[in-house]
């Protein structure tokens, strides 16, 4: 019976699912709450788990409804398929890996999460070294295991977006490149030697109490989601429990804000997603591009936009008093999107970001076709960085050691967030054209009707589509880098390169 066995192989999968969230809220909490004595326990606890979990996902009953379904075929109906398709992909990559090596691995991710924490602080790339040396031989590793051995970086581009490859990422970065380190010329050559708008001084307390309400107008559900303070701000869990965090500083009040609407657009993908579908192929995300689509968009097409600010400019100036009086509607907006190349990609301005990508795509190519060593990135970062973005790191820590991803073994990831920039505004000019007088309804604080489109479009249907299939559904055209140069050029020649307007 067809019927039984999905239903058997959706319980299944449900049953390892749960597992894997129990993982991701022990992550969460090592990054929110954890007492640091308390890590090598934790390094435990999530060994343990990832063993259940791999235990769980490779169960040799869901091998065998998945034989049995497969020969199904097309009598399957649609939704059945999509199910049986993923649960096959991830089956055959979960049976391949040995589960002494995914239990080594999660307690290597947490080893190495402490010693770059630790490293990043004292701008110690040396104590990091070995870690890293360990998580790339595990990256390799893992590719051999899945027959990818002598491709490990498209390996490792696919683990985050099915169907990437170096090629193909490779094309659009170069497209993209052509077009974006000429605009940021322009813009550093054109724009006059101007200081930063001072922000000083505002209040961590009114600054939380701000982009709460912010990421509740966007449309985040807080009865079943959280925003938290982490060194790194990211977004974890499901549809179900949605994880978020952001981080203060009092002299900089938009970096919190806008981490925060970023996350937010992750945590609205994670909860259109549908819950009762968790576990499988249909509640679940496409992949990291498409996740990092929906951050973007929110971050940099809406909140970075005119019409937002229409809105939340009289409640950011009451949030607090007095402190933006010297700062008038323009120059807030001037400093809203503010280009200036600088060293840190987390900080970034929408223009330079995908520089710090670039940079890191360059650097990973490299380090996984052999011809760059562990113990010379530093070296290679601080020159590329030089090239790309014209600044020299003053140490490691606002170099090679700025982000969190490889100290968990997440290589190939880092192109994720420049392909999402690309979905993101190719989504955008899809929606403005799906949705007359859009930017009206931002101006009223109404976001409701592009959360929906969002929710119609790209987040109900799960894995069902592929990225690239997914971008074609929605946007009729095949993905590109000319909608994202299209937007910045749109959005910052009036305000840097005013003669060529
Ligand atoms: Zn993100």
């Amino acid at each position: 019976m067809p019927e039984a066995d999905l239903v058997r192989l959706t319980e299944l999968l449900r049953h390892a699912d749960r597992i894997r969230s129990v993982i991701g809220l022990l992550g969460w909490d090592e990054q929110v709450n954890l007492p640091p004595a308390s890590a090598p326990r934790r390094a435990e606890q999530l060994s343990t788990l990832a063993a259940l979990a791999h235990e769980a996902g490779t169960a040799p009953e869901i091998g065998a409804l998945l034989g049995r379904l497969e020969a199904e075929g097309e009598r399957l109906e649609p939704d059945a398929r999509v199910i049986v398709r993923h649960a096959r992909r991830d089956f055959d990559r979960a049976t391949r890996l040995p589960a002494a090596f995914v239990a080594r691995r999660a307690a290597l991710d947490s080893e190495a999460y402490h010693a770059w924490k630790e490293a990043r602080e004292r701008a110690d790339f040396a104590a990091f070294a070995p870690f890293l040396e360990r998580q790339v031989a595990m990256a390799r590793e893992e590719a051999a295991y899945l027959g990818l051995g002598d491709r490990p970086y498209d390996h490792l581009l696919d683990r985050n977006d099915p169907g990437m490859t170096e090629a193909v990422v490779a094309a659009l970065f170069d497209e993209l490149a052509s077009g974006l380190v000429p605009l940021v010329r322009r813009i550093v050559a054109a724009a006059p030697p101007r200081r930063r708008a001072a922000m000083r001084g505002f209040p961590v307390a009114a600054q939380d109490a701000f982009l709460r309400r912010v990421v509740a107008r966007l449309g985040f559900d807080f009865s079943r989601g959280r925003i938290d303070v982490a060194v790194h701000p990211f977004c974890s869990g499901d549809a179900a429990d949605t994880r978020m965090t952001t981080r203060f500083d009092e002299d900089r009040p938009l970096e919190a804000l806008f981490g925060a609407i970023h996350e937010t657009g992750h945590g609205l993908y994670e909860q259109g997603l549908p819950v009762d579908r968790l576990g499988t192929a249909l509640g679940e995300a496409v992949g990291m591009a498409v996740h990092e689509s929906q951050s973007r968009l929110w971050e940099n097409q809406v909140g970075r936009g005119r019409a937002f600010w229409a809105f939340f400019e009289s409640e950011f100036r009451a949030a607090f008093p007095g402190r933006l009086d010297g700062l008038s509607s323009d120059e807030l907006y001037r400093e809203i999107n503010d280009v200036r190349p600088g060293p840190i990609r987390v900080e970034a301005d929408e223009v330079t970001y995908n520089l710090h990508v670039l940079l890191r795509f360059t650097i990973e190519r490299r380090l996984f076709a052999g011809g760059l060593a562990v113990a010379d990135l530093p070296a290679a970062w601080n020159e590329l960085s030089r090239e790309l973005l014209g600044i020299d790191p003053a140490s490691d820590a606002e170099g090679v050691l700025q982000d969190v991803h490889w100290s968990g073994g997440a290589f190939g990831y880092f192109p994720s967030y420049c392909v999402g920039n690309m979905i993101a505004a190719q989504l955008w000019q899809a929606a403005l054209a799906a949705l007359p007088g859009l930017e009206e309804d931002f101006t009223r604080g109404r976001f409701g009707r592009l959360l929906g489109w969002l929710r119609e479009t790209i987040h109900r249907h799960g894995r069902r589509f592929s990225t690239m299939e997914l971008v074609r559904e929605v946007t009729g055209g095949e993905l590109s880098p000319a909608p994202l140069l299209r937007h910045l050029e749109e959005r910052y020649a009036p305000l840097y390169l005013p003669a060529t307007r």
